[in-house]
């Protein structure tokens, strides 16, 4: 069996010496030694001052609408996962959607003004499957209407724009640490804002408002992440590198046995480092992924349609957005992860290409 992605498992010795040293120090939780360890390894990774390890993205998404006090309609991509726009409608906020550019697949500027009213607080942008957004353009609009801008960075790790992570931009950006994601921590989240009372304000956010045993600061919420996820995402830092150069080169053998059949891949956005976080390929028609979905299921082998459907047809939603649409209905994600093969690469191939010459 084939499944679209597998979580990356570092060595066992190594997830089990840290768990030892937890049962040593009998600290689990509560922004003990093994978290600040994590997030200091991680801006030394990515090059950042600051973030926040958070228990998961969506509570990421969650805590940067509240930090940044958005209120009423935010506009954002119906073209992502759900949980950038059930964050917003969580939060108490109208979720405004403006259509994707077809080739990039994230939310087109050219169509965010003809969306913005007096209710606007914000931009939610998802760069989805590890592809910048057009961020230049993005941030001159918010800027000139005074709204504020998070990006759903959930797929990004290991992402640059302009040469520094991506993770850069934006009032805020969030990303994810979910197994299935190519940096993970089972579970887990981060936050990044360069505005030092933002990354305040949200530090009391993850953990209650608390502010010492006895005061608070503000409405909080338990965000916070364990020192066994911290050891997971430890372990798992340590082969970044090799996991985001192993993606490439499958990216690659997957470009190149594919050649000759008929799909179109998302453009990558002008400025954008690629992390080849995913690899969807868009057929001419549904149908045409269908017969390949199916065909490809009887071989045991497992591809996802991310992201299908389309979030504006969401029963607590409202929205017409027909690119996005049609590109839901026609997009298909190809097993990628560590552990594959390229002699199963090969084999998704060839059995791609059967049932086009068919
Ligand atoms: C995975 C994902 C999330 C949610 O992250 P969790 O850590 O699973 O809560 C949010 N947005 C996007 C685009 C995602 O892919």
């Amino acid at each position: 069996m084939i499944p679209v992605t597998k979580p990356y498992l570092p060595p066992i010795e190594k997830y089990q010496q840290y768990v030892s040293d937890i049962y040593q120090r009998q600290w689990l939780t509560n922004n003990g030694p093994l978290v600040n360890e994590f997030e200091l390894s991680l801006k030394e990774y990515l090059g950042l001052k600051h973030l926040l390890y958070v228990s998961n993205g969506t509570i990421a998404l969650q805590i940067a609408i509240k930090a940044l006090k958005l209120k009423g309609e935010i506009i954002t991509t119906p073209f992502s996962y759900v949980a950038t726009t059930s964050s917003i409608v969580w939060e108490a906020c109208t979720p405004v959607y403006v259509d994707i550019d077809a080739s990039t697949l994230n939310i087109d500027p050219a169509k965010i003004e003809a969306a913005i009213t007096p209710k606007t607080s914000g931009i939610l942008a998802t760069h989805c499957f590890g592809n910048a957004c057009d961020i230049d353009a993005i941030d001159e609009i918010a800027k000139r209407h005074n709204l504020k801008v998070i990006y759903d960075a959930a797929h990004c790790f290991g992402t640059k724009y302009r040469g520094r992570s991506i993770f850069e931009y934006g009032d805020i950006s969030t990303s994810s640490l979910h197994a299935t994601k190519l940096m993970h921590s089972v579970e887990g989240g981060l936050l990044f804002t360069k505005t030092p009372e933002l990354l305040k304000r949200m530090a009391y956010m993850r953990n209650f408002g608390h502010d010492g045993p006895e005061k608070f600061n503000g409405v909080g919420i338990n965000g916070k992440n364990s020192e066994f996820h911290a050891a997971m995402g430890l372990a798992v830092l340590d082969d970044i590198d090799l996991i985001l150069a192993k993606r490439k080169e499958l990216s690659l053998n997957y470009d190149e046995k594919l050649a000759t059949f008929i799909s179109d891949k998302p453009q990558i956005q002008e400025g954008c480092t690629f992390n080849y976080a995913y690899y969807p390929i868009i057929f001419s028609c549904e149908q045409a992924l269908l017969d390949a979905k199916t065909e490809l299921e009887k071989n045991e082998i497992f591809p996802r349609r991310y992201f299908y459907p389309s979030l504006e047809s969401l029963e607590y939603v409202e929205g017409d957005c027909p690119n996005s649409k049609e590109i839901a209905s026609k997009i298909l994600c190809l097993p990628i992860f560590y552990h594959l093969t390229k002699a199963e690469q090969d084999m998704i191939a060839r059995l791609l290409l059967r049932i086009q010459n068919n």
